[in-house]
Parts: structure tokens; sequence; C-alpha cells
């Protein structure tokens, strides 16, 4: 792996993050350990954002893979592929991250079938290690690899969650939403809308957030109030770019619409 192909992984720009409970020296230590880490939390939470902030301030490379239930083993760990010459063999995120020394996060693992989850099991222990079977070599992990996964503890159900083996190799650490003055500061920061405006969106947010499980898989996350922020700065008017960023995405019950578009009429 030539330095160039390390370096485009590398965190140049320092990521706008704003802590919410100490998470960020918690997570320092973590790493001083190289301890796995599951960062859990609803989505557009700040998780991936926070992940992009500590590798920059830690000075690694991130790798990000995004899982899905497609997703196999040789998707993460790598696979011959044909080429003019025969066959030659590329490495998977996983491995290149075990190779370079990266922070490997991986995105939502829990939508990944259980047979692709394994693989991460032996770079989660002592061993630090990463069989790749096909290919017959046994990588052992750069002393600075870490890995990080995600979770959203709102979707699991019996059939899909991660098995207790592969949750207990993990510290964890919780993501919700900011308090609203802190969600109201990141809002603005993120679009160049004014503070009243930041904090009349977070109220509306408040509001989607009670009617969790009543009606709303999950209430509005910090993403989508950075979205309704955007278009706003963008001179859509206050009233359309919530419908668009805040309503329309989030639920197509009728009645839910009506709800959350009432709660937008409140503040604008
Ligand atoms: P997740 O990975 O949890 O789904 P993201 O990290 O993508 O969520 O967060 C969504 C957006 O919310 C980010 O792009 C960022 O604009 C904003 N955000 C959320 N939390 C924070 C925070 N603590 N500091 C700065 N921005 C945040």
């Amino acid at each position: 792996m030539t330095k160039h192909d390390v370096d485009q992984f590398a965190v140049t720009r320092e990521p706008f993050y704003r802590e919410v409970a100490g998470e960020i020296a918690l997570y320092e230590a973590a790493y001083a350990r190289r301890m796995p880490v599951m960062l859990k939390g609803p989505t557009g939470a700040g998780k991936s954002r926070f992940v992009e902030y500590m590798a920059w301030k830690l000075g690694r490379p991130l790798i990000t893979v995004a899982s899905n239930e497609d997703m196999t083993a040789s998707d993460l760990v790598g696979r011959f592929l044909l080429d003019k010459d025969g066959t030659k063999w590329q490495d998977g995120p996983l491995t290149t991250a075990a190779r370079i020394g990266a922070i490997c996060y991986l995105d939502e693992i829990v939508e990944a079938r259980q047979d692709t989850t394994v693989v991460i099991h032996p770079l989660t222990d002592h061993r630090r290690q990463l069989p790749l079977d096909k290919k017959g070599e046994l990588i052992e992990a750069h002393p600075d690899f870490q890995l990080v996964i995600s979770y959203n503890p709102g979707y699991q159900s019996l059939m899909k969650d991660l098995k207790q083996s592969t949750k207990q190799r993990f510290a964890a650490l919780d993501f919700d939403y900011p308090e609203a003055a802190l969600e109201s500061e990141i809002v603005a920061a993120e679009t160049g809308v004014d503070a009243k405006t930041a904090e009349k969106l977070v109220q509306i947010a408040h509001r989607s957030r009670n009617l969790k499980g009543h009606g709303l898989d999950e209430g509005i996350s910090t993403r989508l109030l950075v979205y309704a922020g955007q278009m706003i700065a963008q001179g859509v008017d206050p009233k359309s770019a919530c419908q668009m960023t805040l309503v329309t995405p989030l639920t197509d019950d009728p009645d839910m619409r009506e709800t959350l578009l009432a709660a937008v009429e409140t503040f604008f």
C-alpha cells in the first residue's frame, strides 16, 4: 500500500463537531487501548460526524462502510477478481483498514447478515487478526487499527439484532439528539440560519420526537433539521422548506403529516 493509497483515507480538515456528553475523552481513552467501540443511537444524531471528528483529532485515516443486508463477508474482507492476466486479489475495506492502521467504521452493522458479522470477531479480541480464508493469508492488524460500529436500537427486532457474542466485544457510547440549546447552535452553525430560526426548527423536532411510538417510528433528526436550515438559507420560505425536509421524508401517513404540518405552522 503506497502513501498515496493511505492518504486518500485521511481526514484533512477539522469536521465541525460539538461535544454532547464527554464522549471525546471517553473515545480517546478507548482508542488508546484500541478498544472496539459501538456508537448507539437514532439515525442523524451525529454518530458518523463524531467518528470523522475523532479520526481527524487522532490523526488516523478513516474507512467507512455502509452495511446492507446483501453485504457478504467478501465485501468486507476482499475477493479474487478476474483480469487479463488471470486472477488478482483485491482487499476489501476492512482488510485495507487493518493493514494501514485506519479506524474502520461499519455503519448500521446490524443490517448485515450474521455470517458477515462474524468476520469481525478475530479483529475485536486480543488476537487482532483477520484471516483471509480464500487467499490463505492471516493478517495481523496494524497497531493503530480500530473498529467502530454504529447501531440503532430503535430498529432492532428479534430477527435482526446483533448476537451477544458480537455485542460483548465492544464498549458503547449512547448518542441522542443534543439538548435544545446545543442542537440549535449546531443547526445554526451548519446552515447559516439565525439563532431564532434554528430554535424554531428544534422545537418542531421536539414535537415530532414526542410522537415516536405514537404513529412515528422516529422523530425528526438533527440531520433533517440541518436540511431544513439549508433550504431556508437558500431562500426557500420556511414553511415549504420544513414540509420538504421535516414532514414529507418522515412519514406517508396523511394524519401524521397533518399533525407535523400543524407543528410547523405554529412556528412559521
Ligand atoms: P448518524 O451517523 O448518527 O446517522 P450524522 O453524523 O450523519 O448522523 O449526523 C447528521 C448531521 O447532524 C451531521 O451531518 C451534522 O450536520 C449534524 N450533527 C449532529 N450532531 C452533531 C454534533 N454533535 N456536532 C455537529 N454536527 C452534528
